[in-house]
Parts: structure tokens; sequence; C-alpha cells
């Protein structure tokens, strides 16, 4: 039979648990006047300051306290509530009085403590936030219409419609774009609103950071105590072990709290390499959308407000060349149209098809022939026999990391990729790792034949 003491000891180490899993609001909220009644083999008697905290506890944190008694207990036990009003404050009482009176509106309207400072003005936010990307310049077509839809549905209602959102799609398709036009929205309509948004290789470096310097709990509190997280380009947690399992917990925290979570990815959950299944499960919870390249109309509306932009007339079988030519990134588009007009500027020449051709040799006319990341990943894997999960994963057999670090110098050498972009491709690995890559390939086959032959020869056959 435990005793008082062993009681409190336990609980102690059930409510050291759930610390780990919520924000330090939440966790005083509804976690710290809770006390354990008495516990045995089979179940455990929590005793709480009135009713509405049973059923908020029930219906919001059960996953959580089932946890964490089973890792205190060792084994899964029955949870059950009692009363017990001498565990109120004062405090608690005006919550109980506010929660319980009809006036109170639905339970999800309970107003949680904030913060004093709000995040709607965060550093964070504002240093990444770009004026251009907001929906008034976002032109919708048929490969984008669900993300919008999506998008204006959250801003609607945040935390309730689709909860996480998780857009994805190829490079340059506007996920950014919709993300941040999700920002300017909210922060237009709820002034108020703590809201993250924040590049994932961000995410990952303040993390690290955060360990480094001790300030592990600060960085939790930031990133739980938000209405709104959004994270661009999530598919850089593959292969940050550490980072998923902190962001698995930030997630459960935020959505058991009903807050909006909104992810990029350049894949769908499934294929983001080494993601952990958990994870996976998750971001499928809520909606998943793809962004797709746009249709010719869309490429069209994209290549005139660009003009509009740069104050440039463009000629109808200009702008037909381009739309019909250029119909994989929206950036690249964009940069065609850019180049055209910074032409035309410095040489005062009208912009005509056959300047367009010249100016834009290299997008237009290898347009067809354009090697891609895949072309590359394909005859590299082929000729060293090697799996792509491979060249994705952390091993460092030299048979893996040299076609790996080929991959990344031939990347350089032949695709517009940036090197975030091209350590995406494998794992998620920082530009570091692809700059040293394609360093020691552009040294080595200055000493090594065969290695210059077998890089030659999948130059040549990549042109193909
Ligand atoms: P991603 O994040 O998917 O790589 P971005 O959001 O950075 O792509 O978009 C690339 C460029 O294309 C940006 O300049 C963005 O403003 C523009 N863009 C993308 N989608 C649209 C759209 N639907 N309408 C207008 N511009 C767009
Ligand atoms: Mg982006």
């Amino acid at each position: 039979m435990p005793t008082a003491s062993n009681t409190a000891v336990f609980w102690g180490e059930v409510l050291g648990e759930v610390q780990r899993q919520v924000s330090r609001n939440q966790f005083e909220t509804w976690f710290a006047q809770t006390a354990c009644q008495e516990f045995d083999k089979e179940r455990v008697i929590v005793a709480v300051p009135n009713t509405f905290y049973s059923a908020w506890l029930t219906k919001q944190y059960m996953p959580v306290l089932e946890d964490a008694v089973s890792h205190a207990a060792g084994q899964e036990l029955k949870i059950e509530f009692l009363t017990d009003e001498s565990l109120k404050t004062e405090e608690q009482e005006d919550l109980g009085r506010e929660i319980t009176t009809p006036q109170a509106g639905p339970i999800e309207s309970v107003p949680t403590r904030r913060p004093p400072v709000a995040a709607a003005g965060s550093s964070n936010l504002k240093k990444h936030l770009n004026p251009d990307y907001t929906f008034d310049n976002f032109i919708v077509g048929a490969s984008n219409r669900m993300g919008h839809a999506a998008a204006l549905a959250v801003i609607d209602d945040p935390g309730k419609v689709y909860n996480p959102l998780f857009i994805h799609g190829g490079l340059g398709l506007g996920k950014t774009h919709l993300l941040q036009g999700i920002s300017h929205e909210l922060l237009a309509r709820r002034p108020g609103i703590r809201m993250e948004y924040v590049p994932c290789e961000q995410f990952i470096n303040e993390f690290i950071t955060a360990l480094e310097k001790n300030q592990i709990n600060e960085f939790r509190e930031r990133y739980r105590e938000l209405d709104v997280l959004m994270i661009d380009d999530i598919h850089f947690l593959a292969n940050k072990d550490h980072t998923q399992e902190e962001f698995f917990h930030t997630f459960n925290c935020l959505y058991n709290e009903q807050k909006q979570i909104i992810l990029s990815s350049d894949s769908p959950p499934r294929d983001i390499p080494t993601l952990e299944e958990r994870l996976v499960s998750r971001f499928k919870w809520g909606l998943v959308c793809e962004v797709e390249p746009p249709v010719f109309e869309m490429r069209m509306g994209i290549i005139r407000k660009r003009c509009n932009r740069e104050n440039m007339d463009l000629a109808d079988d200009v702008a037909d060349l381009l739309a019909g030519t250029l119909k994989g990134s929206i950036r690249e588009l964009e940069g065609a149209v850019t180049r055209l007009a910074g032409y035309s500027r410095i040489m005062k020449e009208p912009v005509t098809v056959e300047v367009t051709r010249r100016v834009l040799s290299d997008l237009l006319g290898s347009a067809k022939r354009r090697i891609t990341m895949d072309d590359i990943i394909e005859i590299v894997t082929d000729r060293f026999g090697v799996r792509l999960s491979d060249l994705q994963s952390k091993k460092r057999f030299h048979s893996i990391t040299l076609p790996r670090q080929i991959c990344m110098f031939l990347a350089r050498k032949h695709t517009p990729l940036s090197l975030t972009e091209i350590g995406g491709y494998f794992g998620g690995r920082d530009h570091s790792t692809v700059l040293y890559a394609d360093d020691k390939v552009a040294k080595r086959i200055k000493t090594d034949p065969e290695l210059r032959d077998t890089v030659e020869d999948l130059s040549r056959m990549l042109k193909i």
C-alpha cells in the first residue's frame, strides 16, 4: 500500500514528465494544482480543483497524462479524477467562474493566461516576412486552388479546421508565398495574435544554440505558447533526430491546445527521408495538400503581373514563348521576366522574340533538356550500384559517400540549385556539406584520372 509520501513522490515524477511535454503556461494553468489522492497497481486517483479541470484534462491532455503516469509507474494505470475544493487558489476560482458561467461560451474559447508580450511583432516574424508575399499578389489557378482555399479557411478559424495544414510541392511553386500570405492576413485581422513563421533550418539552429547555451526552457516557451506556428521547408528535419524529438513535443503541445500549425515541405510527409513515423502520422492528421506547377493561363498571369512590377510592356508573342516553355518553377518564370526587363532598360532595345531567345538562351534553348537533380541521381545510383535511400542516409562508407559527393558536384555544375536545395535532396544536409563535397570532388579529379573519367562520363550522359 503506497504511503502519503510515496504518493507525493510518484505524483512529482508524473508532473515532471508532463512538464517535458507541455508549455509552462499550460502546466501552470492545468497541472500545477493537481495532486495524487492515491494510486495502486490498477489506477491512480487525481485530485483536481473542480469538474471543469477533469473535463478539460480528459479532453485535451489525456494522452499526455497517460504517458506520464505509465512512465512514472512503469505500467499503464487507469486515471480517475476527484474534485478537491481545497486545491483552489484565488486565481483558479476566477478561472473556474469564467469557465462555468453560461455566458462564457464554448470550452474552446477558454482564455489561458498569456505572456504579456504578444509575439505578433516578434523579430523573427518581421525578419522573414516578405512584404510582397501577400494574397493580393498571389495568383490562383488549378494547380494551387486547394492550397489557397485551405489557407483562407485557416485564416478564418485558426486551429479549428485543418490542423496541421501541410502544404507540399516542388521548388519555386509558391509554398513560402502561401505561408507568408497567411501571416500577413492574420496579422491584419488579429493584431494581438502570437504567431511565428520560421524557416526549418532556423528552427534547427535555434534549438542547437538553445541546447549549447542551456536555454532550452526559453526555446520551448517561445514555441509552445504560440497561437500559430508556421515552419517552412519542414523536410529539413530529415536526419535531425534531436530536433525531430523536440518538434514532436512542440507539435503535441500546440495541437492539444488547438493552436494552428502550418508546415511546408518539398515532398509529402511519407516521402521525407528518415522522418519518424509518429511525425509522419501527425502531419497527416489535418489537411495535406499539394501545390503543383502552374498551368499555362497561370503562367501568363504571373508573367503579366511581373511585367507590371517591372514597368515593362511585353509583346504577346514573347509572353507566349515564355509561358509555353518555362513550365516548371514560378520563381524561374519571374526571374526570366526580370532579366528581360533589365536587358531592355540597359540596352534601350525593345524585347522581341529574337532578343528573348538570345538573352534567355540558357533557359529557353535547353528547356527540354534541363538537367534536374533526378537525372543526376538516376545516373549516379546506376553507375555506382547504390540506392537513393543510401545517399539520403547518414551512412559514411566510402562506397556511399563518394557517389553522394559526386551527385552534389554534378548538381553544382549542371543545375541552378542552391547549396541548401542540393543538400535537401540528400537527407537535408546543410550547405557546408555540399560545399565540402563539391570542393573535394573538384580536387580529387585533378589527381585521380579514373575518377575524372567517371565524372566526365557522367557529365556527358547528363547532357544527352
Ligand atoms: P517555394 O517556397 O514553393 O519554393 P516561393 O513561395 O518562394 O516558392 O515562390 C517563388 C516565387 O514565385 C516568389 O517570388 C513568389 O512570389 C512567386 N509565386 C509563387 N506562387 C505564386 C502565385 N501563385 N502567384 C504569384 N506569384 C507566385
Ligand atoms: Mg520556400
